[in-house]
C-alpha cells in the first residue's frame, strides 16, 4: 500500500442520526482540502442518495469478493448489511496537501486508530438521546424496526465516545464543523 500520511487521516463516528454527515459537508465547504472518503455497502440507496457520490452501491457477493481481494481496509456488519472502507479511497486521496475524512461506524473507527495510530479520531454527539431519536424520526429513511435497532445500537455507541480523540456535540451544523475543522488543525500542528 501507498504510504500513508496518518495525521491527515480524520475518522468520524457517531450514532446514526447524530447529523455527522452533515457535519462533514459543511467541514467541506470550510476547508476545501478536506476530502471524503466513499464507502461501499450492501444496503439499498435511500432516495436521493447517488451511486459514487454517498456510497459505492454493490452487491454482498462483489462486496465479499472485493474482501478476498484484498481491497477492503476496514468493514462492518451494521444492522443487517456490510459497509466497508475501499484501500482506493486512502490513497488516491492522500496525497500530503489533503485530510481524508472517514465517516464511519465506532468498530470501524477503532479499526482504522489500531492500523493507523497517528490519525485522528472523532466522535460527534447529539444533544441528547431524545433529540436523536426526534431526528432519526425526522428523516423517516427507517421503518419502525430499523429505527429501534439503529438506537439500541446508538446506544452502545454512546458508551465508546471515551475511546475517541475528540468528542463535539452537534448542536449546531456551523459550530460543529467550525470546532472540527480547529481540532483538525491542531491535531496536524502536534
Ligand atoms: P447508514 O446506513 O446510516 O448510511 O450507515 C450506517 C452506519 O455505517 C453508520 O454508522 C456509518 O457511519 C457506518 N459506515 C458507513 N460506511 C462505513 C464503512 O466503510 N465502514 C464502517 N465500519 N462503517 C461504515
Amino acid at each position: 500500500m501507498k504510504q500513508i500520511d496518518e495525521r491527515s487521516l480524520v475518522v468520524v463516528s457517531g450514532p446514526s442520526g447524530c447529523g455527522k454527515d452533515t457535519v462533514i459537508r459543511r467541514l467541506m465547504e470550510l476547508d476545501p482540502r478536506v476530502k471524503l472518503s466513499i464507502s461501499c455497502t450492501t444496503r439499498t440507496p435511500r432516495e436521493g442518495e447517488q451511486d459514487g457520490v454517498d456510497y459505492y452501491f454493490i452487491s454482498e457477493e462483489e462486496f465479499k469478493r472485493r474482501i478476498a481481494d484484498g481491497d477492503i481496509l476496514e468493514y462492518n456488519f451494521y444492522s443487517g448489511h456490510y459497509y466497508g472502507t475501499p484501500i482506493k479511497e486512502l490513497t488516491d486521496r492522500l496525497d500530503g496537501s489533503t485530510r481524508v475524512v472517514l465517516v464511519i461506524d465506532v468498530n470501524g473507527a477503532r479499526n482504522v486508530k489500531r492500523m493507523f495510530p497517528d490519525s485522528l479520531l472523532v466522535f460527534v454527539e447529539p444533544p441528547s438521546i431524545e433529540e436523536l431519536e426526534r431526528r432519526l424520526l425526522g428523516r423517516g429513511t427507517e421503518d419502525p424496526q430499523q429505527r429501534s435497532d439503529r438506537l439500541r445500537i446508538a446506544q452502545g455507541e454512546l458508551m465508546q465516545r471515551t475511546l475517541f480523540d475528540r468528542v463535539v456535540v452537534n448542536d449546531s451544523v456551523d459550530r460543529c464543523a467550525s470546532q472540527l475543522q480547529s481540532i483538525i488543525e491542531e491535531w496536524q500542528r502536534r
